[in-house]
């Protein structure tokens, strides 16, 4: 691969690197904000507005959920930098096949060639 192209990858991972850590950081004062509010459990039982609390709680459910996501890729993220660090970006995990370049610009974190990931997808539909 040329090392421009790497080099732009390399800047793509870093600025969504930066994206996803304040998505997760805005996600972590939320929740924070969550317990604060529900307190360790006590004040639940306190509560006279149960029909608020059902909804806050399902907020609460998918802001946990969406932080999981974010914090999935951000793993993915790091690993493609990782792999750009150590020289073994843009290799399939399945085997000794290359990456299409094309396919790295669009998404900087396969890990799979897309023959492979044609194959996996096959095999858990
Ligand atoms: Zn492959």
């Amino acid at each position: 691969m040329r090392t421009r192209d790497l080099e732009r990858i390399r800047d793509g991972l870093l600025a969504e690197r930066d994206r996803v850590q304040r998505i997760i950081a805005r996600h972590a004062k939320a929740i924070q904000h969550a317990d604060d509010q529900t307190g360790d459990g006590a004040g639940k039982a306190h509560s006279n507005h149960m029909a608020d609390q059902g909804s806050d709680e399902i907020q609460y459910e998918t802001m946990i959920h969406l932080a999981g996501a974010e914090t999935d890729h951000l793993f993915d993220i790091e690993e493609a930098l990782a792999k750009l660090e150590n020289g073994t970006y843009g290799r399939c995990e399945e085997g000794d096949h290359a990456i299409a370049v094309e396919r790295l610009m669009a998404v900087p974190t396969a890990r799979l060639c897309i023959a492979c990931q044609e194959k996996r997808e096959k095999m858990s539909a």
